[in-house]
């Protein structure tokens, strides 16, 4: 999980900037303005919510108790979504475009694996329609990712939440909880099998690791690490055991051949920091 930096653009504008794309004679124009007031309501809670890991706690549409009504208000924001604001003609497209890119090309979910082909509602729409364009519920997620782990809907309790790539507590991304065993081959010549898990640090709290353990399960993250290593893993060791031979030590081999993987990776829970955690446990062990 990689953290992106927080969209900024003015929610208020980004409202007025769909209704202005609202032809004059549609119906849902004047019901869109009128509602206004409630989605800038709704989102001045969900950033708070997310960041203190509640939004388990906001149930769908709250704010509308009328069933007729739900269902009206439902259609209309996300038509507000797909109508008004994605739309290659409309003026707001500049917006989905401009959060798309921010994650430049890697997908937060999967750690820069894949590269995000659209915006994915973090709370679905279908659920949480009142947050349809609300540029922090909307992130830049890979096919593999949007339509896995993300498709199995919201969560209803603390330790089912997803990780949320602009807001979550700063521990998800600053801290190290993803790494891996590497379990070798009889020689250096033949790559063996890297395993990822999730070893979250002892001072976290029991939900936060579920929830980190609840990420890397949806996420399918061992699976997917462990084939990102096979790119790399056979000049890896073609390195080591070059240096072996020359009879560099374990410490420096680890110094100058792994320790500038870990240095050089874009945060602490990429998929190379554990490739390389394992690498040293096995050199620290032959
Ligand atoms: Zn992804």
């Amino acid at each position: 999980m990689k953290r992106l930096t927080t969209p900024n653009h003015n929610y208020s504008d980004l409202i007025d900037l769909c209704i202005e794309g609202i032809a004059d004679t549609q119906a849902i124009k004047p019901r869109i303005t009128a509602n206004k007031q409630n989605l800038l309501l709704d989102a001045s809670v969900y950033d708070t919510k997310i960041n203190q890991g509640e939004i388990y706690t906001y149930t769908p549409l709250i704010r509308f108790h009328d069933a007729m009504c739900i269902k009206s208000t439902k259609d209309d924001y996300e038509k507000l979504y797909t109508q008004y604001f994605v739309p290659k003609a409309k003026k707001t497209r500049v917006i989905y475009d401009a959060i798309l890119t921010s994650a430049k090309g890697e997908c937060p979910f999967c750690g820069g694996l894949g590269d995000p082909s659209n915006l994915d509602h973090f709370l679905p729409k279908a659920e949480f329609p009142q947050f349809s364009i609300y540029p922090l519920n909307l992130v830049p997620s890979c096919r593999d990712c949007n339509m896995g782990a993300k498709k199995v809907g919201y969560a209803k309790s603390a330790e089912e939440q997803t990780i949320h790539p602009y807001l979550d507590k700063a521990i998800f991304f600053e801290e190290q909880w993803i790494t891996a065993h590497y379990i070798a081959d009889s020689s250096l010549d033949e790559p063996g099998e890297f395993r990822y898990y999730v070893n979250t640090p002892s001072h976290w709290s029991a939900v936060d690791k579920q929830r980190a353990e609840k990420y890397f399960k949806d996420f399918n993250i061992a699976n997917r690490y462990a084939k990102q290593v096979t790119s790399s893993l056979k000049s890896k060791l073609r390195s080591i055991k070059r240096e072996l031979d020359r009879g560099v030590s374990i410490q420096e081999i680890i110094d100058d051949v792994i320790q500038p993987d870990i240095d050089g990776a874009p945060f602490v829970n990429y998929w190379e920091v554990g490739m390389s955690d394992g690498l040293i446990a096995y050199l620290n062990s032959i």
